[in-house]
């Protein structure tokens, strides 16, 4: 006897050959019926025999595709219908909705080799795309995924590529962005008044790259800047266009061999490295010569040719002899979001250039390439953008309230949350750069959008002058603060779904603190809904608060002044190269306490011990100095330096003015730097494991949580977890977020909540 039965499936179920599947295991158990996408998620109608539904309901669950995640299926049972077929049901639009887009998916094994194929009809096609790979978040206008909400809509399938589409057993089965040279979108380039088409563009691309010339590339999430990445002249005027005389630039290569030729890569970093997220991975470089690339740094950042147009130029690239890594950079210039629209990318890379290389798929959500790294097989982002976005986070709360929360200032995300699903958006940047905060305000309508949600509830930081807060403050919901270290350390706790009471530490650069200076190591207990701040580095003056952050050498000059006199002089030796008058008024600032704020941030402390290491006293970019000394770590240090834990109530405030004092005692030979960074890792991380020991006397508690942008640091990371293992602490790191300020916006949202307050 037949029974039929309603399926609702939820999770990351559209646009990755769901529907396909779900119509090829009908098939196979004999099942009558039909699938569909609908915005409430993937619903079946399926009617056999008893054991047929099961086997059914078993293939749903075990054979399902590689990139979907079944979040929940909801069975009910219906009445049994004549009918004989199953069916593919056009999708429809209802009310609520629940499903989510997959995130973007890097070009796949299969249309790579279709794509190397000079016989396929798709040979060199700069858009081949299947139910396995191609493009999604970024063409999504909105949902159910199906192919007329995308940008793809204007290109007319075809007969070729409809017969695809149609056909059950065909790898394109309904692949939405579905596409081939005859139907689908195309490559153009413009250079000077010349402007070519399809494959002679690619080609002209190509030679530009090959004669050393900047080509801009109109890719997946925005647009690229390429470059030979052995080129000196064509990297240094990128450099100088994007006023980024030393920061990093990533490398992009089509194939591991030539990946090896520059970086050592382990067993996990190659699985990353091809995975269909394809996110740029730190790698440890060889000696050769890319210092042009990441100067005074031990790594590099790689990534493979994910996309079919990127394949393409370098297929082309081989024919003509030429093997080197491209440089593959952002479109944009320092700080700015990356360039999405040819008016745009037209705009921003004017006179850098010498060719565009543009298509007619629109780009709908721009988005840049993820960054992150390996330590121990676990991978770790630094940057959360393609790939990644729009996955959500399942957080331990139910609420049927919404929270949108605005994140912090720096590598500012925003998270917005639909039941206990946290939706953290892509890397926003900086939103002191008026562009970003538009970046942020457009990205916040589309998410509200995509999961059509109002929210209830709006989170922000504690600092007053955060665009962020203001941005919040503007939007009209009720009002939340969470103070930026407890919302580090919250995104760790619903990441990893901790209800325990839990201890953390927030190790990171700047947030603001309950008492208004500027905190940075944050030792933290939440327990019943209740935080607390239980030790924190002994604070230090900023000598011109922001203008500390680039002109590092500040730092350690305000920590030299605390200690003892007979140490000024050796102090004021090391700031060689910085003009006495200057280093006089920083000083009066610092005896008058004008403009001194004062901070505990660990990142602070880093940027004054590279500072005194003679590494360098200014930075370019963010954690320049401490980058540098990690680089120079070799061996945890069997003689560390040492912190001094002083008792202040029921606090603990770490004093680091011993270990300050004994950098300066270290001796003047070559392997000086190198023997700061490894005593003052060591240290770090043993301070951390003291500080954590003698809080667990008092309060019992195993479970620590660690966040913020000092985590990246792969030595203290590695460090910092081992010791507290050791010592038999169950330790938890931000995984699917970075730790650096990129979580905040989760830890904002779930606080708020949660309703977890901060007692001072
Ligand atoms: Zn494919
Ligand atoms: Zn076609
Ligand atoms: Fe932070």
């Amino acid at each position: 006897m037949n029974i039929r039965k309603k399926m609702i499936i939820n999770g990351v179920v559209q646009g990755i050959g769901f529907r396909p599947f779900v119509y090829k295991i009908a098939l196979k158990n004999k099942i009558s019926g039909f699938v569909k996408n609908t915005s409430l998620g993937v619903i079946i109608e399926a009617q056999g025999s008893k054991s047929d539904i099961r086997n059914f309901v078993l293939d749903l669950k075990l054979l399902k595709p590689g990139q979907s995640e079944i979040e929940s299926l909801k069975i009910s049972p219906l009445k049994i219908k004549n009918e004989k077929e199953f069916k593919i049901i056009k999708s429809e639009k209802t009310l609520k909705t629940q499903s989510i887009i997959p995130p973007d998916l890097a070009l796949c094994p299969d249309c790579r080799k279709e794509m190397r194929n000079p016989k396929d009809r798709r040979y060199l096609y700069p858009f081949i795309n299947c139910t396995n790979c191609g493009p999604r978040f970024t063409i999504v206008k909105s949902i159910p995924y199906d192919r007329p909400l995308t940008t793809m809509k204007k290109f007319k399938m075809c007969p070729s590529c409809k017969r695809e589409y149609e056909n059950p057993f065909d790898r394109r089965f309904h692949a939405q962005p579905n596409a081939c040279p005859d139907c689908g979108p195309r490559v153009f380039s413009i250079a000077g008044r010349k402007i070519l088409k399809g494959f002679d563009a690619l080609v002209a691309a190509a030679d530009i790259i090959v004669s050393g010339g900047i080509c801009s590339l109109q890719s997946l999430g925005g647009f690229h800047i390429a470059c030979d990445a052995l080129n000196e002249k064509a990297v240094s005027k990128i450099r100088k266009y994007k006023v980024r005389p030393s920061k990093p630039f990533a490398l992009m290569v089509s194939n591991l061999k030539e990946a090896k030729k520059i970086c050592f890569i382990g067993e996990k970093e190659k699985k990353i490295l091809l995975s269909p997220s394809s996110p740029v991975v730190m790698l440890r470089k060889r000696d050769f010569a890319c210092d042009l690339i990441a100067p005074g740094l031990s790594t590099l950042g790689l990534m493979f040719s994910y996309t079919p147009l990127h394949e393409a130029l370098f297929q082309i690239l081989r024919a003509k002899g030429f093997y080197n890594p491209l440089i593959m950079t952002s479109g944009n210039k320092r700080d700015e979001p990356i360039a999405k629209t040819v008016l745009q990318a037209r705009e921003k890379l004017k006179g850098l250039i010498d060719l565009a290389l543009y298509n007619n798929r629109d780009i709908h959500n721009r988005i840049d390439d993820s960054v992150g790294f390996v330590m121990k097989d676990a991978f770790y982002l630094i940057r959360r953008a393609r790939g990644y976005v729009p996955n959500s986070i399942k957080m331990p709360v139910g609420s049927k309230k919404s929270v949108l929360a605005f994140g912090a200032d720096l590598k500012n995300t925003f998270c917005l949350t639909r039941d206990s699903h946290a939706f953290v958006s892509q890397h926003i940047g900086d939103l002191s750069e008026t562009q970003n905060q538009d970046f942020q305000s457009e990205t916040v309508s589309k998410f509200k959008k995509l999961l059509s949600v109002k929210p209830d509830i709006i989170a922000s930081d504690m600092h007053p002058n955060y665009h962020s807060t203001l941005a919040a403050k503007k939007t009209k919901a009720r009002q939340v603060k969470v103070q930026h270290h407890l919302a580090h350390i919250l995104s760790v706790a619903a990441e990893h779904q901790i209800k325990k009471p839990f201890m953390g530490l927030a190790l990171d650069g700047t947030g603001y603190g309950l008492d208004s200076n500027i905190w940075g190591s944050e030792f933290l207990s939440v327990r019943d809904l209740k935080a607390e701040r239980l030790a924190h580095l002994a604070y230090f003056g900023l000598p011109g608060g922001e203008a500390a952050q680039s002109e590092i050498w500040r730092c350690s000059l305000s920590l030299i002044k605390m200690l003892d006199k007979k140490f000024l002089l050796k102090g004021k030796q090391l700031l060689k190269g910085i003009k006495q008058e200057k280093i006089r008024i920083v000083e009066k600032m610092i005896e008058s306490k004008i403009n001194l704020p004062l901070t505990s941030s660990m990142g602070r402390l880093f940027d004054a011990v590279a500072s005194l290491a003679q590494i360098r006293h200014f930075a370019e970019y963010e954690a320049q100095g401490p980058m540098e000394l990690e680089s120079l770590f070799k061996n945890k240090s069997s003689n560390p330096y040492k912190f001094l834990l002083c008792k202040n109530q029921n606090k603990i405030i770490i004093d680091p003015l011993p270990v300050i004092a004994e950098i300066l005692k270290e001796p003047f030979t070559d392997s000086r730097a190198q023997i700061i960074s490894e005593k003052f890792h060591t240290a770090v991380a043993l301070m951390i494991k003291d500080v954590f020991v003698s809080l667990r006397k008092i309060n019992k508690i195993r479970m620590v949580c660690l966040s913020g942008g000092v985590f990246q640091n792969k030595v203290i990371l590695y460090l910092t977890k081992a010791f507290l293992e050791k010592e038999k602490f169950r330790v938890f790191t931000n995984r699917l977020l970075p730790s650096n300020d990129a979580c905040v916006s989760l830890g904002q949202a779930y606080g708020a909540l949660k309703k977890i307050e901060f007692k001072l």
